[in-house]
């Protein structure tokens, strides 16, 4: 995984102010051995939906389906920028502890969205010809 790259035009560093591994660190510090295992396998499925993104706020929500059943859950995530006001919440009835599986799944899947510059804010889309290919 490539944690930050700079331009090469103009050795700006870019991409990565948003890169926070604390994201997955959270999944690991949080979740019991089941929570990330199942979390990983809806992520690695492709189970993870964007459905809402707020740059401004740093708020973002998914929408999850469950890896064993058909069924979807929104999670929602705020200030993913700011581990301290980092605030989760996911709608399903299996949320009784730390951090659920599709929590889990959904700030993998936001971690990845951030390592690959994917939640950039407007006034940097003259950067895009990075990402353009
Ligand atoms: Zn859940």
């Amino acid at each position: 995984m490539q944690l930050s790259y700079r331009c090469f035009k103009t050795g700006k560093k870019i991409a990565n102010r948003l890169a926070l591994p604390y994201l997955l660190k959270h999944v690991y510090t949080h979740g019991s051995d089941e929570v990330i295992r199942r979390g990983k396998k809806i992520h690695s499925i492709g189970f993870v939906e964007l459905v809402e993104h707020d740059y401004l706020f740093s708020s973002i929500t998914f929408r999850v389906k469950d890896d064993t059943y058909s069924t979807f859950y929104k999670v929602y995530v705020q200030n993913y920028k700011d581990y301290k006001n980092l605030s989760l919440r996911c709608a399903c009835p299996y949320n009784l502890g730390d951090i659920c599986r599709h929590q889990a799944a959904a700030l993998m899947r936001l971690q990845e969205m951030i390592d690959k510059g994917m939640l950039q804010e407007n006034e940097v889309q003259y950067d895009q010809h990075h990402t353009g290919f």
